[in-house]
């Protein structure tokens, strides 16, 4: 069958560097921001400068958006990365369709952060156009320690515009970490870059998504990571149970094999259909209320007055983190 659309475009890139398992490739992109139709979001568009993400964890979600490019390969999601191809104009220009009002979040699919961006730097000089701009919200997902490289830039952006960034660390403990997070930096050094950027003036929290059960789902882990976030200046504090379907249930299930043969018979029967039982999920949802209201942290983020916000334009609405 003859490769079409984002597939053909995947299939012409050209091979940037290939270095050990991993390959970079350039993709050409016509859009640079997109709609989010999906309602329980609280961001109206997202950008995503790369495709696949070298730090490899065993749960991504979106491991399937590589088979858009028919790269079905378990994988090819975490060794054949691909950077858009930068073009400031078209970006600015789409930028200036989307009103004020609307949030922009970058990173819902993959890192921006990842380890490509330190050598195409994209979500660098995205920020760079968002450091031009104001009134704006714009929301930061990342699991990285690299934005402390763009710590002027961001507190840049955060004078003028409403900036959150939100770090995920599902658990303080290496051990799991790198096992669950092979390619991500240690969880110690996420902390330090939030308490680095929260210093700074940007407004920082923790996500401990995704929660897996009988992993990292305890009261006293999910405490731990909680007073960690806290004491690292973390604003809000907040997780989302583990979402799986295909291919990253087939991914996962290895690392469970490997890793934790003592829970496969759990997920077998938890995990049916892409989320375990709702009972489950109400549990998880009363856990982190409660850790919260312990540890004085807020579920959303909480709105502030950027010191150059322009005058006479409302400031409006916390954000709901997601995953
Ligand atoms: S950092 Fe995010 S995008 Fe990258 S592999 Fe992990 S979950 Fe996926």
């Amino acid at each position: 069958m003859p490769l079409v659309g984002i597939a053909k475009a995947a299939a012409a890139a050209p091979v940037l560097e290939a270095k050990r398992a991993v390959s970079y490739s350039h993709l050409s992109t016509g859009k640079w921001i997109n709609r989010v139709v999906d309602s329980r979001y609280s961001f109206d568009w997202s950008i995503n400068p790369y495709r696949g993400c070298e730090m490899a964890c065993q749960y991504c979600y979106a491991r399937y958006t590589h088979e858009f490019m028919e790269l079905r390969e378990p994988r090819d999601f975490e060794t054949k990365i691909f950077a858009k191809t930068w073009n400031a104009a078209a970006f600015r220009h789409e930028l200036s369709k989307i009103p004020l009002s609307q949030a922009i979040a970058i990173g819902t699919a993959t890192d921006p952060y990842q380890h490509a961006e330190r050598r195409y730097e994209l979500t660098r000089r995205i920020l760079e156009v968002f450091g031009q701009s104001s009134g704006r919200k714009i929301w930061i997902t990342t699991k990285s320690d690299l934005p402390t490289r763009d710590i002027d830039l961001l507190e840049r952006v955060a004078r003028r515009n409403l900036l959150y960034i939100n770090f995920t660390i599902t658990t303080l403990d290496t051990d799991i970490a790198r096992g669950l997070e092979p390619g991500a930096p240690r969880p110690d050094l996420r902390l330090k870059a939030l308490s680095a950027l929260q210093a700074r003036g940007i407004h920082c929290g923790v996500m401990a998504s995704p929660v897996l059960p009988g992993i990292n789902d305890s009261e006293e882990h999910l405490e731990q990571l909680a007073v960690a976030a806290r004491e690292a200046g973390a604003k809000w504090f907040g997780g989302a149970v583990l979402f799986l379907k295909s291919p990253t249930r087939e991914v996962f299930w290895n690392y469970l094999k490997e890793n934790h043969p003592e829970l496969l018979q759990r997920y077998e029967s938890d995990y049916t259909s892409a989320r375990p039982p709702r009972e489950y999920q109400i549990q998880m949802e009363n856990r982190f209320e409660d850790i919260r209201h312990r540890n004085k942290l807020s579920r959303k983020t909480t709105p502030y007055l950027p010191p150059d916000w322009e005058s006479g334009r409302q400031l409006s609405l916390a954000l709901y983190p997601s995953g």
